[in-house]
């Protein structure tokens, strides 16, 4: 039934090689009862090992039921040791924090069966511990936990059962239970292969195999010491052993095992869980809130544009560079009047001359201080900035004339002056000079790059010789009376301010730029949009920082667990199962952070709508790239510690202090 040839296995110590087996060759019928005896260090382990597929030999055959193991792969080991052998151990391994009803039924997550936890209740009961199912391996004897490992390794019913000393941390009176034990299950008819150093251990045995440095040394026969399990029961032939791997026996009940174990993983390091959760939380809201942010802005600066209509132009003075040198806005070209009147005069293509200086100010009000944006208009800028006063009236042409000082407040600035008060009617000095305040301004929103109701108007004379000390106009809004010839429109003025100024036509696109709505809704896209962009990069590199994060807690996790993940081997896991557990782990993190930091990334956008005024925008597409990115960061960062644990050797890992 196992049947060794020739099987020779080396360590290399150093320089020293140890040879831990030499030349074994054995055969070990089924229903056997053998013990395995010899000094600490002559290979016994090593032989179980390789016995159990825990280890492969460096040379010589083993069959197995009629299979050469030699050649299957590793996965058809895991599945060999999973269904035909049960493993028991002299330091038990169980594993911590779970129920000895838990422990027992492990083995059946990598069989591809149920988890029938009446399989294993059935189990404990056939070992006297029917009554300590839910108790933790903490909570029981070491008699007590050798019997939940013997439970373990007889859940998949297998035929063959190893154990490693299963006595060695025992008492006497345990001892004997344990070995009753076996004693029972040989006689029910199965094999059973026991290392041991004590020999009156071994002396239960049917059958005495004596190793010294890695050689048989002797191998009796003890006749009539055990039943011959053959006359007892019936025994079935192991015919040859079937190691084709079912495709369909990973199942969801191994996904929601996985995820149960990642839970418990989770559980048992709580703040370390917490601290990488949190890494890929604050990520996520970075993400989440940047995006708002910059999407807020690019939407409001499109409504603002929206309301302008499309037949608008502005003039405005060229950034002129001459050899490459920039010389400044306004470095080439002064407007005057006069260059208004230029540009009405084309009342073929343009209903409306709006000129505008602008500048900082200083407002005062019953005690309080405002700095603010001031532009100087004409009255025309109620209709061509479509800015129809809320309250109050806009002012005329008459005032302009006059240089009245009157004015329009933005609705920022009469929060900050006037709060809940009407300021329609009231005196503010601007720049210490009084004026009237006439009407307020249609909100038009802000963005964390400019508050667009910020600003103060007032008569565009008012402000270039009373307030600002400016001769020249800053630029022009020209209203085209036809919104499909704005670019007819656009020409004729440029040509006109061409001909008023004594440029040529080439001179003239340096000097000022005539801008039609189109290309100024573009330029101020493009750059909130790098902006958006910046700010989105930033919060990535923060989500990648968390990923790292949770790479390094993976990592910890693995090197802790390296005796659970051979033990997980030895019960039948392979590396797929190993790897898809430690994946599911980080993957969980992740996500977790992830909706955390959906929620936290939308709490904070509204925090900052709130509190600053800012439109911001939670777009379902960046939730949705937050969520894949921060599953793909557990996926990534969790990949490379899942291949370590996976890669794994059993027995190594299982040695691991
Ligand atoms: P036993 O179980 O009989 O005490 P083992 O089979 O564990 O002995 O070991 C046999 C020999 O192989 C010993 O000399 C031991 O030092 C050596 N050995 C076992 N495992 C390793 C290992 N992983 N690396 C190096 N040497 C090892
Ligand atoms: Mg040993």
């Amino acid at each position: 039934m196992i049947e060794l040839r020739h099987i020779n296995k080396t360590y290399r110590m150093g320089t020293v090689d140890v040879h831990a087996l030499r030349d074994v060759s054995l055969t070990i019928r089924q229903g056997e009862f053998v013990a395995i005896i010899g000094a600490s260090g002559s290979g016994k382990s090593t032989l179980m090992h390789t016995l159990g597929l825990l280890d492969r030999p460096e040379s010589g055959e083993y069959i197995l039921g009629g299979q050469d193991v030699g050649s299957l792969s590793d996965d058809q080991w895991a599945l060999l040791r999973n269904k035909h052998i049960g493993f028991v151990f002299q330091q038990f391994h169980l594993l911590p924090r779970m129920s000895a009803l838990a422990n027992v039924t492990l083995p059946l997550i990598y069989g591809g069966s149920r988890r029938s936890h009446d399989k294993a209740r059935l189990r404990l009961k056939e070992v006297g511990l029917q009554d300590r199912e839910s108790h933790c391996p903490n909570e029981l004897s070491g008699g007590q936990q050798q019997r939940v490992a013997i439970a373990r390794s007889l859940i998949n019913d297998p035929w063959l059962l190893m154990a490693d000393e299963p006595t060695g941390n025992l008492d006497s009176k345990s001892k004997s239970e344990i070995m009753g034990l076996f004693k029972a299950l040989h006689s029910q008819g199965k094999t059973v292969i026991l290392v041991t150093h004590e020999p009156e251990i071994a002396a239960q045995a049917g059958r005495i195999i004596t190793m010294r440095d890695g050689q048989i040394v002797s191998d009796q026969i003890q006749p009539g010491n055990v039943a011959d399990p053959v006359a007892v029961v019936e025994l079935e032939e192991v015919k040859a052993v079937d190691v084709s791997i079912p495709k369909d026996g990973r199942s969801n009940m191994q996904f929601l095992d996985y995820m149960r174990q990642a839970i418990f993983a989770m559980l048992a390091h709580k703040m370390r869980a917490f601290l990488s959760i949190l890494g890929i939380l604050i990520g996520v809201a970075a993400v989440i809130a940047m995006v708002a942010i910059g999407l807020g802005a690019q939407e409001s600066i499109k409504t603002q544009l929206a309301s302008l209509g499309s037949n608008l132009l502005m003039v405005r003075p060229g950034s002129s560079h001459s050899g490459g040198v920039s010389l400044g806005a306004g470095a080439y070209t002064r407007f005057t009047f006069q260059d208004g009147s230029a540009i009405a005069k084309l009342s073929d293509s343009v209903s409306n001359v709006c000129p505008s200086v602008t500048g900082h100010i200083q407002l005062v009000y019953g005690g309080k201080n405002w700095s603010s944006q001031l532009e100087g208009v004409g009255p025309s800028y109620e209709e061509v900035r479509a800015a129809k006063p809320v309250a109050g009236r806009f002012f005329t042409a008459e005032e302009v004339t006059s240089r009245a000082k009157v004015a329009l407040l933005g609705t920022t600035v009469v929060k900050q002056l006037f709060g809940d008060d009407d300021p329609v009617g009231q005196t503010l000095k601007i720049n210490r000079v009084n004026f009237t305040v006439i009407g307020v301004l249609p909100s038009r929103g802000a963005s964390p790059f400019r508050d667009q109701d910020d600003l103060v108007v007032i008569p565009v004379t008012t402000a270039m010789y009373r307030i600002l000390g400016k001769q020249y106009i800053d630029s022009f809004y020209v209203q085209a009376i036809d919104p499909n010839a704005t670019d007819q429109a656009q020409q004729e003025v440029q040509d006109a301010l061409a001909k008023q100024h004594h440029l040529t036509a080439k001179e003239a696109t340096d000097a000022f730029q005539v801008r039609n709505m189109s290309d100024i809704k573009q330029a101020m896209e493009s750059s909130t949009k790098t902006m958006g962009m910046l700010l989105g990069a930033i919060a990535a590199i923060s989500l990648l920082v968390g990923g790292i994060g949770i790479m390094n807690i993976m990592l910890v996790s693995v090197t802790e667990r390296t005796r659970e993940i051979g033990l997980r081997k030895a019960l039948g896991a392979n590396n797929h199962d190993i790897m898809t557990q430690f994946l599911i782990e980080s993957v969980l993190m992740s996500l977790i952070g992830g909706v955390a930091g959906i929620l936290v990334g939308i709490g904070a956008s509204l925090l900052i709508t709130w509190l600053a005024g800012w439109a911001v925008k939670v777009s379902l597409s960046s939730i949705l790239i937050a969520t894949a990115f921060s599953a793909l960061v557990g996926l990534a960062f969790g990949l490379w510690p899942a291949r370590q644990a996976s890669s794994l050797n059993p027995i190594e890992a299982l040695r691991y202090e």
